[in-house]
């Protein structure tokens, strides 16, 4: 016991483990609110599912038809908070549905968007129209066949940096955040933690304190609560979803974005992807470690499907130049049909005999991780009671100094993103800080993954002088 008490170095007031979108966005909180945070993610920020999504900020029209209104209105909400606090990420984007009577009636889409449209109150966003597809500019790329549609608008956000952003500011407030850190280990003592952790590049092992610990590890929920033995029979069911995105040669011209219907009554989106065109998602039933997820053959041939129906440029799976999967955590409600499980967030708190809490979230969305964030400040007050009032709904978060679309990234813009947004390894650099890996040209590519190593090599990151 003395031997731990002296391993004891840090002690915090929250530990929040898991450095996704739902993390991130805690860390940022409370430090506004005045409490001592440790952030710490086994990889890099953002690395698991939180830079597999489809980057949507939205109400999320589809979960209209499972009748799941308050989902849609909370989103609704968020998207205009989000339009006002991350304008330099967060942009409108208009989608066009092209109609297929055939999967829904047009009556019942038109209803679908009536009632999106008056949810909540748009500020900047155009409501919904119906337009001819033989003469308006969003018919040319489609196939002949299809000559009605409809316009909506939502919004789109660069998932990796909403993570990063809100770990910067959590960090301008004082939080701690560590990426390559796993917790390893759990061990309540009356009303605190000792947390157990382990740096996964230099294999140094380390202990700190916590009144409350968070666990806001996505897809490994469970994984961690069984791994360090807090999984309880009341523990809530998970179901593990992958959906998988291609990304393949331009089908079109324009900013715009599709929302196509498939004949299974699913429904995947299209977005221009920096000079590529976007496509996603499938929804398969997952099991293994997410962090290996990677799009199916299946799926593969499932997406180029859906678009060869729709565009008139024909897609192979050969012509895909990069695919992403990512696993959804849902809130297991006993639902078979992987579509009709609600996407909103739930919270486990496990508080045994008193003791210290573990709070759990299960599910969620990017799009909802704000108010995520506020309903776990009102589980926490219990625990914090001098905790002070909601702020993140009126603060922008900061703004990136250095060009993200750029042709010629120098060693100044590489150790920018080092230094001050803890890169730990090239990927970190050009597939989530940046999306370099997909933009930058084949020799310039090459120079910056040089250039980057040998910068992380000789010693440089975040902490260093
Ligand atoms: C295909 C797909 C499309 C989606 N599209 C959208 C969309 O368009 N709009 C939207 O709003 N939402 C969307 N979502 C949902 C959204 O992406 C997720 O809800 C969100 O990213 C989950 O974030 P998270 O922080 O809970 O999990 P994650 O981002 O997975 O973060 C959990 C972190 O915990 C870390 N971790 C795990 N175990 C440990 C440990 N022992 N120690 C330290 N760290 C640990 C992991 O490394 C990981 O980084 C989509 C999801 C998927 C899968």
């Amino acid at each position: 016991m003395l031997y731990h008490l002296k391993m004891v170095e840090s002690q915090y007031d929250i530990c929040i483990i898991g450095g996704g979108i739902n993390g991130a966005g805690i860390a940022r909180d409370a430090a506004g609110r005045g409490l001592k945070v440790l952030l710490v993610d086994q990889g890099d920020f953002a690395g698991c599912t939180s830079s597999a999504s489809s980057k949507m900020i939205h109400g999320g029209l589809r979960y209209l038809e499972f009748y799941d209104f308050g989902l849609v209105r909370k989103s609704l909400a968020e998207r205009e908070v989000m339009l006002k606090i991350a304008p330099q990420i967060v942009h409108p984007m208009e989608f066009c549905i092209p109609h297929q009577n055939a999967v829904r009636p047009a009556w019942m889409v038109r209803i679908g968007l009536f009632i999106y449209d008056h949810l909540w109150p748009r500020k900047k966003l155009p409501a919904s129209s119906m337009i001819n597809l033989k003469t308006h500019k969003f018919g040319k790329p489609l196939g002949k066949n299809i000559d009605k549609g409809f316009t909506y608008a939502d919004c789109w956000v660069d998932d990796a940096r909403l993570v990063i952003l809100n770990l910067k500011s959590a960090e301008l407030k004082g939080a701690t955040v560590k990426n390559y850190t796993r917790c390893t280990d759990l061990t309540r003592s009356g009303q605190s933690w000792t947390i157990s952790l382990k740096d996964m590049k230099s294999g140094h092992d380390d202990k700190v304190s916590a009144k409350v610990v968070i666990n806001a590890t996505g897809p490994y929920v469970h994984e961690f609560l069984k791994t360090t033995n807090h999984l309880m029979n009341d523990t809530p069911t998970l179901r593990l979803v992958q959906g998988s995105h291609i990304v393949v040669p331009k089908l079109y011209d324009g900013d715009h974005s599709y929302l196509l219907q498939l004949p299974d009554k699913r429904v995947i989106f299209v977005f221009p992807y920096g000079g590529y065109t976007m496509c996603g998602t499938t929804e398969t039933d997952f099991s293994g470690d997410p962090i290996e997820a990677s799009a199916t053959q299946s799926e593969k041939s499932y997406l180029c499907k859906a678009l060869n129906a729709h565009f008139e440029k024909q897609t192979n799976p050969d012509d895909i130049v990069w695919s992403f999967s990512g696993v959804r955590p849902l809130f297991e409600d006993h639902e078979t049909d992987v579509r009709t499980i609600s996407r909103d967030y739930r919270f486990y708190q496990d508080r045994r005999k008193d003791g210290a809490l573990l709070l759990s979230i299960f599910g969620g969305k990017i799009t909802t991780y704000r108010t995520l964030a506020e309903e776990v400040m009102e589980i926490l007050r219990n625990d914090f009671p001098q905790l002070r009032g909601k702020w993140t709904d009126q603060k922008e978060l900061p703004y990136c100094p250095i060009k993200l679309i750029t042709d010629s990234p120098d060693e100044k813009d590489i150790k920018y993103f080092i230094r001050e947004e803890w890169v730990r390894e090239v990927d970190d650099l050009i597939w989530r800080r940046t999306k370099w890996g997909l933009h930058l040209p084949k020799d310039k590519l090459e120079q910056v993954k040089k250039m980057t190593q040998s910068l992380l090599e000789k010693g440089d990151r975040h902490d260093a002088e």
